[in-house]
């Protein structure tokens, strides 16, 4: 084996312990691999029950008449400062501990609610959210999901109410994208009271005003010379904690500070561990799948404000003797902002439901989630912002600042590159390892045929059925019938795919981009039909009423549609061959052996 398969199958085996342990229920997006619709996933729509309605409903009059009066994002982005009377009022109206059990002074909120509180302060200030989602949906997430009851009880109360504030504390130089890659040390003390931490930390949201970090750092794995990652609760009035830059200067996002800053022999009482000993990386990994739903929320919340400040300036500027409104290449911006918007709504309210069930295993869809509504603000930010022309240029409008807000989103917890990799490699696991049966069993007959037997029979089923995708409005069965195709169609292509490329698909991006595109547009599809199909049903809730709604939503189908025929089609023509070989040239690399193109 060389030294790139070696590293190839180091990933393998730690991906697989973190992802794959235990029987897993087949979630929608796994289900798609294998040709499935796995409805009862996406539909019906959720809704909030009728209790917790009031509830949020209370909390959003309340949160938004603070908003109005207190938060100025254009203030808070010139300052570069969230100021201490902003960080009150979300403390005071229980956004700081909105999830929290009441036990521990939340408001005991589910994440679909809690999702609605988001994309309204979204909608107005990315640093502003930005901030509460450090503190709450990844700061305090590893206390709330893994905390012991002890634990619990020491830390929340003060973070719940906003005496205190947290942070999450992953990323280090050498553990950007690659997190399984953390540098920081924790070495246990020679009487297992504490461990000494050394390392240093950057990017991280809130580090220097956080009273409160959850910390990776690497542990030894007993009886072994190998390492692990271990979360640590960290205070930074601990000897050896060194604030090394508060706030570092950035693009956008102004108002949160982002930190830097080192641990030199710092003691950590054993009691701070966080979740299993060796067990971090899936503790932020979890705590990431939160992160990236109330992500979703903000993206949705910030489209809909382009959304509407596009209308309204096209609506009044006029050119040509007409208003801007009066050409289809404004409408056209305009006509699928809205579609996206039902879309990005929709998909949140789904993923969100997806953590308030209990279940199993939704990182391919919060991975979807993100992927998608990070990449379809931007394209919003950018609509919006031609149709101000010239004018969007200057400070006195938002957009400016929402365009530079906007770009840490594609970065951020995880980068879309590397989630639409995982989409796909995830999801191919699925039918590859019904491959690898048949394939292992052929070349070695005397393994036994039953279970070969049963992973061709799955392969051939997905094969010849086209799933069901259950509507009950009359008028939504072409577009259900249609997606229930495509997703046979996908299986198609994902078996072809394998058989075609076998083991180095796992290093075909370009491939996997295709499959992971085609993956997210059929989760939105069917968020889009089930939030559709409640609106006819008279059973949805927020939305139905909103002009356009049921237009945006058949439009957003239709291009949806377009898009995965288009991915699907490319699997097989494209240019991926010349494109590397153009890379590589300039890039002034050989071409690795075994190097395979998509053709
Ligand atoms: C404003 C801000 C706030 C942040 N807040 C926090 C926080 O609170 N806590 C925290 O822990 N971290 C935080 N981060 C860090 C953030 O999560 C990382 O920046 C992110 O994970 C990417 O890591 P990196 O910057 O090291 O980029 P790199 O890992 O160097 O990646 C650079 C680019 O290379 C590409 N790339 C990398 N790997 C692959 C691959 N396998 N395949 C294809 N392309 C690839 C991607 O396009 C990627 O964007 C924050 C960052 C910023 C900018």
């Amino acid at each position: 084996m060389n030294e790139a398969e070696i590293q190839r199958q180091k990933e393998i085996k730690e991906a697989e312990e973190l992802l794959f342990t235990g029987p897993q229920a087949l979630g929608f997006a796994k289900g798609l691999f294998l040709g499935r619709f796995v409805s009862d996933w996406a539909m019906p729509y959720p809704r909030i029950p009728a209790a917790q309605q009031a509830d949020l409903d209370k909390s959003l009059v309340e949160i938004r008449q603070f908003l109005d009066q207190e938060l100025d994002p254009t203030a808070i982005d010139r300052a570069a400062d969230i100021p201490r009377n902003v960080i009150e009022g979300l403390a005071r109206t229980g956004v700081l501990g909105m999830t929290a059990p009441k036990e521990y002074g939340g408001r005991g909120f589910s994440q679909r609610a809690y999702c609605k509180i988001l994309e309204e302060i979204g909608a107005r200030c990315a640093s502003t959210s930005v901030f509460t989602n450090a503190h709450h949906s990844i700061g305090i997430r590893a206390l709330l999901l893994f905390g012991t009851r002890e634990q619990k009880q020491r830390w929340l109360p003060p973070l719940v109410n906003g005496q205190q504030l947290a942070a999450f504390a992953l990323t280090e130089e050498e553990a950007g994208s690659d997190a399984a890659n953390v540098q920081t040390t924790a070495t246990p003390s020679a009487d297992g009271s504490h461990f000494i931490l050394n390392g240093e930390k950057r990017y991280i949201t809130n580090a220097s005003i956080a009273q409160v970090l959850t910390v990776m750092a690497r542990t030894p794995v007993p009886g072994s010379d190998k390492t692990s990652i271990t979360a640590f609760l960290v205070t930074p009035d601990m000897a050896g904690f060194t604030m090394l830059e508060p706030r570092m200067e950035k693009l956008g996002i102004k108002g949160t500070a982002t930190g830097r800053f080192a641990m030199r022999d710092m003691a950590v009482p054993k009691e701070n561990v966080l979740g299993p000993i060796g067990k971090g990386l899936k503790v932020a990994l979890t705590v990431l799948d939160f992160g990236r739903t109330t992500f979703g929320a903000c993206c949705t919340g910030a489209a809909r404000t382009c959304l509407q400040l596009a209308v309204a300036h096209a609506n009044k500027r006029r050119q040509f003797k007409k208003t801007l409104a009066d050409f289809d290449l404004v409408k056209k911006k305009i006509g699928r902002m809205a579609a996206d918007l039902y879309a990005m709504e929709a998909m949140t309210a789904v993923t969100a439901s997806l953590i308030d069930r209990g279940l199993e295993d939704y990182m391919m869809e919060t991975a979807m989630l993100k992927v998608f509504t990070t990449e379809r603000l931007w394209d919003a930010v950018n609509d919006a912002f031609q149709i101000y022309g010239g004018s969007a240029y200057f400070t006195d409008l938002p957009l400016e600042r929402m365009l530079r807000d906007a770009r840490i989103n594609q970065i951020g917890e995880g980068s879309n590159e590397v989630l639409t990799s995982f989409i796909a490699l995830v999801g191919m696991r699925g039918p590859g390892m019904e491959f690898k049966e048949i394939y292992d069993t052929m070349f070695n007959p005397s393994r036994g045929l039953g279970k070969a037997w049963t992973a061709g029979m799955n392969r051939l089923g997905a094969a010849v059925k086209v799933p069901n995708v259950p509507v009950k409005s009359e008028s939504l069965r072409a577009h259900a019938a249609q997606l229930g195709r495509l997703i046979w169609r996908f299986n198609l292509s994902v078996n072809r795919a394998l058989i075609k490329y076998r083991e180095p698909v796992m290093d075909m991006q370009l491939i996997q981009e295709r499959i992971a595109g085609v993956a997210m547009e059929m989760f939105a599809s069917a968020c889009v039909l089930s939030r559709l199909d409640a609106d006819l049903q008279g059973v949805g809730q927020n939305g139905a009423s909103a002009p356009g709604s049921r237009r945006s939503a058949e439009l957003f189908l239709r291009q949806s549609f377009h898009r995965m025929r288009r991915f699907l089609s490319e699997l097989s023509d494209n240019d991926d061959a010349e494109l590397l070989a153009t890379a590589n040239s300039v890039l002034g690399k050989q071409p690795a052996i075994g190097t395979r193109n998509g053709n």
